[in-house]
């Protein structure tokens, strides 16, 4: 019996903490990046028993350290309003809390479960002269990596690319950004690569056997012994029939999972998209048991 007990808590102890807040739930029920995409992912997670971490507020040193002063004035004030993205009442304490969420996440390897996303959002809101900054206020990992001041892999799975994270670290020696993301397609960015970016476009019909091969390449071009950390831009709407579908499917997302665990790396995790609450869960919960099978941090 005893024995038990012990491998029991074995295998609980690896498992990667969820960061998480009710708190983000409060806001945007008639919007498409609404509440249900992270509570009934929440939901699955428990039932898999998860552990979840409560974030504390990013400071407005750690956001200043990626935004204009500018900005994050008008986002204190609610003018940021554009087609996509509104100015929800207290968006600023919501968005504040979401990179909170990040920073710990960067701190403890966990997966921040947080809304609202971020990785369409540059030094100035909406980024490489996109129009809308798509659902997104503050770029919740790149005040992570910026609080954590490693050399950082930035691998963004999303199936958007992440105009503002590329724009952020554009040039940056510390960080490499790889993104692999459908084009043409929302924010239309990210169709060629750009020194430390390295952009994969795909095609909506690409399926996960072209998806698999193309990270296999992507990750393949970068130097790993330059960088100490992984961070991962979790969007999980490339899933088929999601917003940005690159036929993606949960076996998919464990296969991505084991390629992230096999670079040995510490690792932390942010959602960015995917807009089917359940699925969210679901994919989240595969590509977590593939990174940890896999992952020996050296
Ligand atoms: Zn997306």
């Amino acid at each position: 019996m005893k024995n038990v007990v012990y491998l029991c808590m074995d295998a609980a102890g690896m498992k990667t903490k969820i960061i998480f807040s009710e708190r983000s739930l409060n806001y945007g029920g008639w919007h498409i990046e609404g509440p249900q995409r992270v509570r009934m992912a929440q939901e699955i997670l428990k039932e898999k028993k998860y552990e979840f971490l409560e974030p504390e507020a990013a400071s407005e040193e750690d956001l200043m350290r990626v935004h204009d002063p500018d900005y994050i004035w008008n986002l204190k004030k609610g003018l940021v309003e554009d087609p996509d993205t509104p100015a929800y009442e207290n968006i600023y304490e919501h968005a504040r809390l979401s990179a909170g969420g990040a920073i710990l996440a960067a701190k403890i390897n966990g997966f921040s479960l947080m809304r609202p996303p971020g990785h369409h959002a540059g030094r100035n809101g909406a980024a490489l002269g996109v129009y809308t900054r798509g659902f997104c206020y503050l770029n919740n990992i790149a005040i992570a990596v910026k609080a954590l001041d490693k050399p950082v892999v930035i691998l963004d799975i999303d199936g958007h690319h992440g105009n503002g994270t590329q724009e952020i670290f554009q040039g940056d020696e510390k960080v490499v950004y790889v993104s692999l993301h459908r084009y043409p397609h929302y924010p239309g960015t990210g169709a060629s690569s750009k020194g430390n970016a390295l952009n994969f476009p795909l095609s909506a019909d690409c399926g996960e056997q072209r998806y698999l091969e193309t990270i296999d390449e992507a990750l393949g071009m970068v130097n790993l012994d330059k960088f100490e950390v992984v961070a991962v831009s979790v969007g999980l709407d490339a899933h088929l029939g999601d917003l940005a579908s690159l036929g993606l499917t949960e076996s998919s997302y464990r296969e991505i999972g084991k390629r992230i665990g096999v670079l040995g790396k510490n690792t932390f995790f942010v959602m960015e998209g995917g807009y089917v609450g359940e699925q969210n869960g679901r994919d989240i919960n595969q590509l977590l048991r593939g990174y940890e099978e896999k992952n020996k941090v050296a």
